[in-house]
């Protein structure tokens, strides 16, 4: 009998485990994502920027660029296609 609840309590086990790895894959994407959000590129030099610190940022055709210093911003919004195009 005691053996039988055993069973019964690793089985529920074994099943959350397989319901809880599903949704942790979700988290994990959910956490790349907000990850993806912070780190930004900057289009001029190709360096990978954190969106918070840039020194500067523009929006280009609904999407927001940010750059590492004002001086490659400037030289984006003389020509965006140029360093959009490469998309
Ligand atoms: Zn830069």
């Amino acid at each position: 009998m005691k053996l039988f609840g055993i069973s019964i309590v690793s089985g529920a086990v074994a099943a959350g485990l397989l319901l809880a790895a599903p949704a942790d894959e979700k988290k994990a994407e959910a956490k790349a994502e907000a990850k993806a959000e912070g780190k930004a590129k900057d289009p001029v030099c190709g360096m990978e920027i954190d969106a918070k610190s840039a020194a500067a940022k523009t929006s280009y055709k609904g999407t927001t660029y940010y750059f590492c210093s004002k001086d490659e911003k400037s030289q984006f919004d003389k020509s965006p296609e140029k360093y959009v195009a490469k998309k």
